[in-house]
Formats: C-alpha cells, structure tokens, sequence
C-alpha cells in the first residue's frame, strides 16, 4: 500500500505519521533475530537480515529493526541457517529413554529433525513408534520415519529367512510397508548387507521401493569387496530407483577397505551417469575415516555366533573359518584397524584393536576375533576409509550430511564419536581447517537439500512461510568435540537452537523445551 502510493509523485510529502496511521500496526514478532549472516540453506552466498518469527514458523526476513518482538536475539557476526537435517539416524530408540527425550546430543550439533529406522531396522508398526516418541513430553527435535526392509521381511517370513520370499509373503510384505505409509512413512529403507536383507534378490527390494513410494534409502550391499563390491552395491541402488521409480540414497557413502580406496571416482561417474539419465539417485555421508558396525558382521557377514561355535569344533573347518576371518580383517585394513567399542566382555575390551587383545590372549586376530563373536558379540569401531574418498564424496552436490549416529547416555564403552559429532564436525574440519567444502554448500547438503530429497515441505530454509527451524553458530567457533576416546563430549560453538519456533538452545544452555514434532509425509 504504502508502497503504491510513494511511487506517485506528491505522495512522498507526506508525513511519517500520516503514512503509520494508513497502515494496521505489525503484530510482534515472538523471536526476532537480528543482524545475523543469514544463509537460507539454497547453498546462496549469507545475507545481513532480520528474522521475525511468529508460532512455529517465519514470518518476514529483511530489515526489521524497530519492530517489536518478545525476544529479541542479537545475531551479530554470527551465522543464521536452517536448523540440520540427519537422513540416517539411529536416535530414536534412545530419543523415547526419558533422560535423552531433551535430545542434547543433537541439539548440539545443531539438528532439528533426524530420520530414523535406517538400515531396514526399526519397528513394524510405525504408528506406535510415532506415539511414544510423541508421549511422555515429547522430543527435542522433529523426527521422521522410514520403513524398514528387514523389519517387513522378519515380520512377513518368519523364522526362514535365507531364502526368497513367496508370492503369497511378499504380498504380506507389501501390505506391511502400505501400512507404514498410512502411519507416515517417507520411504522404505534397507540393509542389504545384513541378516536377513542380505537374501533378498533386487527384485524383492524394487518390489517393495514401488510399493513405498518416497525415497528408497540404503545401507548397501556391499561397501567393500566381500561380495559384489561396493560398485555394483551402488548400481544396484541406481536400479532400484530408477524401476520402482523412487529417490534412491545410498546411505553412509564410502568405499571401505584400503582394496577399494580410490573407487569413489568410479561410485560417483554412475551416479552422475543415472542422474544424466533422469534417475533421482542421491547420497548420504558422515565425516570420519572410522565406520562403526558389529564385530560379527564385520569379520564373518552372514554367520553367527552358532556359526562359529559349530565350526570351531572340527581342525578343517575351524582351518577353513579362521582363514575367512582373517582375510575379513585384512580387507578392513588389519587388526590394528578394529577398536572394540562395546561388548559382553565388559569395559575391559573398550577401546582396545584387535591386535592388542589378541597379543595380550596369546591367539591370533582372527581367533581373537571369533573367540569375542562367540561370546556374545562387540561393537566396534573399524578404521577402513581414505580422506581422499571422503572428501570427494562430500564435495558432490548429491551428498547430505548424515551420522549414522546414535544418542545414548554416556557409560563405559566408546562408541564412534558420530553421534555426538557429525554435523559439527562437516563445518569444523571440513569448512574451515581443510577448506574441502564452502559453508554456503556445507550448510545446504545438511538442510535445504535433505529437506527436498524426503519431500518435507518448509523446512530445510529460511524463508517467510517456512518452519521455524533455525541455528545461530558462530563458524569460526563451532566444533566437535567428540573423539574415539572421548566420545561423549558434545559439539560447541551452536548457541542458538530453535524448533517449530521454540527455542531449544539458548545462549549454549538447553531448556528442555523438547518441541520437537513427528512429521508425517
Ligand atoms: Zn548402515
């Protein structure tokens, strides 16, 4: 209005006061930010503007001082951005303990929304799972939920596993991922490595990736070379989307093993190659040379302890398994390269790589190795990536930021620092020491770009009309401080956390205000 009337010359002399008295007075504002670099999350180099926000979303972005607000947030020097997005969470089983509903470990890392159930993991019935994430107070950040493959495949088959489903099972299957649409589901997800996704043929999972619908997120094949290799495991990914015509990600990108370091050249040309072709294929990734997985998975895939136990008994087999593990640790980079992390051995093993035990047991590795499967299982933390893959990885604009991590209380075992780490770590080390990724990029693979790829309508940026979902860092400060030893530790240098307009962080102390949300799709 005001703005017709001053492009007619003669209107201009008219006085401030008369103009104000034309307008209906600007309701405040609930937060008003001011004066940040404000990135929007597209990837567009930061701005100098004010935030104003109202209820749980944005309402104006611009020069806004002078406006009222009931709190107002000096944002000077630092950076304003869309609150983070983790398309590969393993939070939300610890997220419903009581102490960990406040979500500290990722609020300090600046998330806002984690997805959960990655792997083909996660619970059948998706409803329940959304209403005690909602109960007992709430979360401190939103979540999102896929459907897990081997869950269905569990669920629907039964006991037999090792096998291909029949048509009447996979129909049972079919029903139970349509269920977890109804119930919110963005997608399906799948652990083609693991038990029992890992008898599943490629027609069984596009079979289902149609019947889902959304994205198809994957924790593939195979990322090394135990198998059909990593490449292979990620045109199978590019399969899979382009048939079932869905999103496809391929989750915790990496090229494991120093065998396949150098492969993220190739990974990448197929990928580029299928998006060239019109296929949606995308990538996830978390910013460490150490994956995290089970000791038994790691160094005999596909057996159990049963396994092992049975083939311990006899001299040629025990011979013939021994030989398999061995090579299995060789292929992860050798002994020394596996840290136990967690296991029924107790805290005396945490920490410890595989040589160490092994000397200190006077057995080999492999025996070592097995010895623990068979008594229960660790966790570990296995050192198998090459900076160069990493870096390439996550210069592709294809990639998200992700953890892979999950949030627990702190205790004896040291888990991979992910969980406590990832996103503060891409705009520490990445960002500003190694210089491999701008901030304007990084800020957008872990919002705007994730928020597009799972389809979350206003979120993922700062614009009027978006969810107010928002992070205040100052980026010469953010840090993450959890290490292989110290995995506890959270991220500093995100004051400033808000979700659906609510603020979470302030001034580095948390309020445990968990307002948090359940999306649905
Ligand atoms: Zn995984």
């Amino acid at each position: 209005m005001r703005r017709r009337l001053a492009a007619i010359p003669g209107v201009l002399i008219l006085s401030a006061a008369t103009a104000l008295a034309w307008q209906t007075p600007a309701p405040p504002f609930d937060i008003l930010i001011k004066g940040g670099r404000v990135l929007d999350g597209s990837g567009n180099p930061w701005v100098r503007a004010d935030i104003g926000l109202r209820g749980d979303r944005i309402v104006e972005v611009g020069q806004l001082s002078g406006r009222a607000a009931t709190l107002v947030v000096d944002a000077k020097d630092r950076v304003v951005s869309p609150g983070f997005i983790d398309p590969h969470s393993h939070a939300l089983e610890g997220l419903t303990n009581a102490q960990l509903r406040d979500a500290r470990q990722l609020i300090a890392q600046g998330l806002t929304t984690v997805i959960g159930n990655p792997d083909g993991g996660g619970p059948t019935n998706l409803a329940q799972q959304r209403t005690r994430l909602e109960g007992e107070g709430g979360i401190g950040v939103n979540a999102a939920l896929v459907i897990g493959h081997a869950t269905v495949r569990r669920a629907a088959m039964g006991d037999s596993q090792q096998r291909a489903p029949t048509a009447e099972e996979l129909e049972r299957m079919k029903a139970l991922v349509r269920q977890g649409v109804v119930d919110g589901a963005f997608g399906l997800s799948s652990g083609l490595f693991y038990e029992p996704g890992r008898y599943s043929k490629t027609e069984e999972v596009i079979a289902l990736a149609r019947e889902a619908g959304g994205v198809y997120t994957s924790h593939v094949r195979d990322e090394g070379d135990y198998d059909v290799g990593v490449v292979a495991s990620v045109d199978e990914v590019i399969r899979i989307a382009e048939e079932a015509h869905v999103r496809g990600i391929v989750s915790h990108i990496k090229a494991l093993g120093p065998d396949n370091w150098g492969k993220s050249a190739t990974m990448i040309a197929h990928i580029e190659a299928a998006r060239g072709r019109g296929v949606e294929v995308f990538a996830d990734q978390y910013p460490y040379e150490a994956s995290s997985t089970s000791l038994g998975a790691a160094v005999m895939p596909g057996q159990g302890a049963a396994d092992a136990r049975e083939a311990m008994e006899g001299p040629e087999s025990k011979r013939i398994f021994l030989g398999v593990v061995k090579e299995n640790i060789r292929r992860r980079g050798g002994p020394k390269s596996i840290v136990i992390a967690s296991g029924r051995g107790g805290p005396a093993l945490s920490g410890k790589n595989l040589e160490e035990i092994a000397a200190s047991r006077g057995v080999t590795p492999e025996q070592a190795a097995t010895d623990i499967v068979i008594a229960g299982g660790a966790s570990i933390v296995s050192f198998n990536m090459s900076e160069k893959d990493i870096v390439a990885m996550m210069q592709q604009p294809w990639t998200m930021g992700s953890s892979d991590g999950g949030i627990s209380l702190p205790g004896p075992s040291l888990p991979h620092p992910r969980s406590n780490g990832a996103f503060a770590r891409r705009l520490g080390v990445y960002v500003r020491e190694r210089k491999v990724i701008s901030l304007e990029q990084s800020v957008r693979t872990m919002t705007s770009l994730t928020a597009r790829v799972f389809g979350f309508t206003d979120r993922g940026e700062i614009r009027p009309g978006a969810f107010a979902d928002i992070v205040i860092f100052d980026p010469a400060k953010v840090v993450d401080k959890a290490t292989y030893t110290k995995p506890y530790e959270l991220a500093e240098g995100i004051d400033w956390v808000i979700v659906n307009g609510q603020v979470e962080r302030r001034e580095g102390e948390f309020t445990g205000t968990r307002a948090g949300r359940v999306l649905r799709r």
